[in-house]
């Protein structure tokens, strides 16, 4: 593994996502990547929100960010807000953060990129521009913008502006190839015809996000660009404007790029937005812890060692190197998020693992009353659901059972575990738990004694047992699940269960 020396200037990185839908979890590996590379250099992270298109952006959308960001624990250092919400406002030396309250900075910008001959005045209607896409096309030349109105003079400018014709600003494209060296990729060059001069200002006055991003990493004085592969396309045209804005003096140089590697979700295709698969609300409802959550999403471009898929986002920061970072796509994989996930529960400390559990054990999802419950018999289970949940949703169906007063009515567990002979084997089963000492030891060779009685081996002769008691054919080990719930409740239940075997 290369291991790349510390970037002397001081890092900057931003994490700049746009307030429209849910957060996803392409988004939450791009802010983790640029979160460790800064925390690694002791540099800065910027959370700038891009807000300039009003008719998708949200104010919901925006809560949805800072909320997600602060359940991650990914700290920034200049926002819109304070990491921490307790402690108020947010800002920083190039407050605001979000881009709808630049707007006059991003019109000065553009106006000094026309008065500097940069960028110009496009006046071409859709139509004009769809004709000469479609000669262009049949000619077999590339089909984007062919740079008609570079050589509209002062005159016919003047002219188009009393008929008053619409305009956009164009951005005015090197003529050379535009080389760099991508910090993942590698060095890429672009030529001039797969980069035609782009828009950057709208004809109602709005400015795009081909303008006001690198604008705003030049002012924010970004010093590396960490972002997803689907954005490279534009990245020769943000150099280019990057080089314009140096000579007018507004940045001081150009950022290093890092393109991080695509996500593909079921079928090898690009994880999608929509897929509920890329929900970041559906990990956290489920139960996910945010290091679990965050050190999977981690590998999906990088890895701590060849060897090490479990580490803490302490290691992560130690060991974060972005040219480190594959470039080929990474497979979005929901059976390994949840056994990374399972680890880290079992990581916690025991005392942290009965907290962060308790969200299940409330309303909406506990299925008691909430004066049923015990919080001396959930600590007492607490150890055995702890070696065993993946994710932490699972923790209410496991312990329902020392809550309720019945346990679940699980019609097809019930037909699963009751057999040909399980009343009598149960029969046994209660006998010998009620002359046995409360321990999960002597309630286990109780249960291993009943099975012999009947020649069972003590997986077959517990099922029922588990079923009667619980409801449910799994669930946490069952000798330990009975000395929770304690003698009276344990027999009471194997009674009823009896009552309703010999019923049928
Ligand atoms: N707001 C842009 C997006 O969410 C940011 C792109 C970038 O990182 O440059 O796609
Ligand atoms: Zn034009």
């Amino acid at each position: 593994m290369a291991s790349a020396s510390a970037p002397v200037s001081p890092v900057r990185v931003r994490f700049c996502p746009s307030p429209t839908g849910n957060p996803h979890v392409g988004l939450v590996r791009t802010a983790l990547f640029n979160w460790a590379f800064a925390r690694h250099h002791g540099g800065t992270l910027v959370f700038r929100i891009e807000d300039t298109d009003t008719a998708r952006d949200s104010e919901e959308s925006y809560e949805q960010l800072l909320d997600a960001m602060r359940w991650l624990g990914l700290d920034w250092d200049e926002g819109p807000a304070a990491f921490d919400s307790a402690s108020g406002a947010g800002g920083g030396p190039h407050a605001p953060y979000r881009q709808s309250q630049r707007m006059d900075i991003y019109a000065d910008v553009a106006a000094k990129l026309l008065a500097g001959g940069y960028a110009y005045r496009c006046y071409c209607t859709a139509e004009e521009l769809e004709e000469r896409r479609e000669a262009a096309r049949a000619a077999g030349r590339a089909s984007g913008y062919d740079g008609q109105c570079r050589t509209v003079g002062p005159e016919r400018a003047a002219a188009y502006e009393a008929e008053g014709r619409p305009s956009i600003v164009r951005f005015r494209m090197p003529d050379e190839p535009i080389t760099f060296t991508d910090l993942v990729r590698g060095e890429l060059t672009f030529t001039p015809e797969n980069v035609p001069d782009f828009g950057i200002v709208r004809a109602n006055g709005a400015p795009l996000y081909t303008l006001v991003n690198p604008v705003d990493d030049a002012l924010m004085e970004i010093t590396h660009v960490l972002r997803g592969e689907d954005l490279l396309s534009s990245t020769p045209r943000q150099i280019a404007l990057y080089q314009a804005l140096t000579e007018l003096g507004v940045a001081k140089g150009v950022p290093a790029f890092g393109h991080l590697p695509y996500v593909m979700g079921e079928g090898n295709k690009k994880l999608s937005k929509r897929d509920p698969q890329s929900s970041l609300n559906l990990y956290r409802e489920r139960g996910f812890l945010p290091e679990g959550l965050l050190n999977y999403l981690s590998l999906l471009g990088w890895s701590l060692a060849a060897d090490r898929d479990v580490f803490s986002m302490d290691e992560m920061v130690a060991a974060f190197d972005v040219t480190a970072v594959n470039a080929n796509p990474a497979r979005f994989d929901l059976k390994k998020a949840e056994s990374i996930n399972a680890d880290h529960i079992r990581r916690l400390d025991p005392a942290a693992f009965v907290e962060a559990c308790a969200p299940w054990l409330q309303a909406p999802h506990a299925n008691w009353a909430p004066e049923s419950f015990d919080r001396a018999a959930w600590e007492a289970i607490a150890p055995h659901a702890q070696t065993r949940l993946t994710v932490l949703s699972d923790i209410t169906a496991n312990v329902d059972f020392l809550f309720l007063d019945e346990p679940v009515e699980d019609e097809a567990s019930w037909q699963k575990a009751m057999k040909e002979g399980s009343e009598a084997l149960l029969r046994t089963a209660r006998a010998k738990l009620a002359d046995a000492e409360w321990t999960a030891d002597a309630l286990k060779e109780a249960v291993v004694a009943a099975g012999e009685e009947h020649g069972l081996k003590l997986g077959k002769a517990q099922a029922p047992v588990r079923v009667a008691v619980t409801g449910r054919t799994v669930g946490l080990p069952l000798f330990e699940s009975l000395e929770v719930l304690g003698r009276d409740r344990t027999l009471a239940r194997v009674d009823a269960a009896l009552a309703k075997l010999s019923a049928v």
